[in-house]
């Protein structure tokens, strides 16, 4: 792919020069006519700008060979499980992806890879997975990414589905991109949004792109698997359907000896805030004014029974809180029942994070702040006076 130039077209006005952002483009000295350089990166920026159409890509043709695309079928999701117990991202991708598969007409398929799981199997078929693939070896007991990027790759060069899901946890961040690599695989990490194309058979990955201020939507029309990855929190979890069972397909594989042994687990987030789990949450923005003042939000975190405390980047930046409070696009993603956001002024990059919240209650002094614009109860009003008020009433 590259920028092509007509000469003869090319009237010399200098229009694409001004707007390409690389400095690819420059005019000839004999007769103002442009040249393209080697920083060109064929982002097209220019292409519009040229008034007389003299400016094109190339696009490499590379098609796809239909016919070995259309060997991959099927919606996997990578069941995330740790000390036996699979882990909430997992039912959520079932609960997404379940409607998926049905679009496509496929079978939906979890994979478990750990050692002694076997019980985690009866949880996935209830949650609506038609078939699991269980990888028990002792080398997958203590997550490394190592081996479970060896079994998952074994298991999608063996089987082929059309589309893999992961939880974008640590875990599934840590191993899943190598497995792309090894499947030759594209991969859309931290997807707010999952679709179907069913004509082309593509997964429509919805994302945000340049610092959250656009939200892209991506496809891989020319690899298999279509694989991305999501964060915990994004969907909703499926209500488990008791005694639905489906295909258990134990899968024997050879994995190497890990290089990297894992000594000790320590849990550090143990006496932190699950604020990605908490039903109820106050978060507090930079109109909360100081670290101080954080208080007055845990007393309306304690008059609604027991909220957790969030907090907008601005807030965890000034020091006033630690990061692990942070919502929003680099901070966790939360769908509590209640989300009371004091002084946020609802930027792209925090909403991202709790628009899915079921109600959404904002304290903002701003009646033009963007946060409104999500919220089901909005008051305009300085939260120094609102949420003593909203304290005492909920006291009574
Ligand atoms: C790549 C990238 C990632 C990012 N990730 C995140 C993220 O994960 N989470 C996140 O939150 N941000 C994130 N941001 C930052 C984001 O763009 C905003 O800067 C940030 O969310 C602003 O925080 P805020 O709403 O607390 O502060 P501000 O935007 O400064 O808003 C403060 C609000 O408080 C109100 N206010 C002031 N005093 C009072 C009062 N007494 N009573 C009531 N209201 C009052 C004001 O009217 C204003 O609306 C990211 C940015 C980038 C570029």
């Amino acid at each position: 792919m590259g920028l092509k130039i007509d000469l003869d077209l090319c009237t010399g006005c200098g229009a694409c020069v001004a707007v390409c952002p690389f400095c690819a483009l420059a005019q000839r000295a004999a007769d103002g006519k442009v040249e393209v350089n080697e920083a060109c990166t064929a982002c097209g920026a220019c292409l519009e700008t040229c008034p007389v159409g003299a400016l094109s890509m190339e696009v490499a043709e590379k098609k796809a060979d239909a016919a070995a695309l259309d060997a991959f079928r099927g919606l996997w999701v990578f069941a995330e499980q740790r000390g036996g117990k699979v882990q909430e991202v997992a039912y959520e991708l079932l609960g997404e992806g379940r409607v998926l598969a049905d679009k496509l007409g496929v079978e939906l398929c979890a994979v478990l890879l750990g050692h002694q799981i076997g019980n985690c199997a009866a949880t996935l078929f209830e949650h609506g997975a038609d078939k699991v693939y269980v990888v028990d070896h002792p080398a997958l007991e203590k997550y490394t990414a190592e081996p479970y990027s060896e079994a998952m790759s074994a298991l999608i060069k063996k089987y082929k589905p059309e589309v893999v899901l992961a939880g974008a946890t640590s875990m599934g961040r840590g191993f899943i991109a190598r497995v792309a690599i090894q499947v030759n695989a594209g991969l859309t990490a931290d997807c707010t949004e999952l679709g179907v194309d069913v004509d082309k058979r593509l997964l429509l990955q919805t994302r945000p792109a340049f610092g959250g201020n656009i939200m892209a939507c991506i496809v891989c029309p020319d690899h298999r698997p279509q694989m991305a990855t999501v964060r915990p929190k994004v969907f909703k979890q499926p209500a488990p359907t008791a005694g639905r069972t489906g295909q258990l397909v134990a899968e024997k594989l050879d994995l190497k000896d890990p290089v990297v042994k894992v000594l000790e687990t320590v849990n550090a987030m143990q006496n932190e805030v699950n604020v990605a789990g908490a039903e109820f949450i106050v978060t507090g923005g930079r109109g909360v004014g100081g670290p101080e003042n954080f208080k007055l939000l845990a007393e309306l975190a304690e008059a609604l029974g027991g909220a957790a405390i969030g907090a907008s980047r601005a807030a965890v930046d000034a020091g006033w809180i630690s990061s692990f409070h942070q919502v929003g696009q680099t901070g966790k993603t939360v769908r509590p029942k209640i989300y009371v956001a004091c002084g946020v002024s609802g930027q792209i990059q925090h909403l991202v994070g709790m628009n899915s919240s079921d109600t959404i209650i904002a304290i903002n002094k701003d009646p033009d702040a963007p946060i409104f614009g999500v919220a089901d109860v909005g008051i305009v009003g300085d939260l120094f006076q609102v949420v003593p008020e909203l304290v005492k009433a909920l006291k009574k």
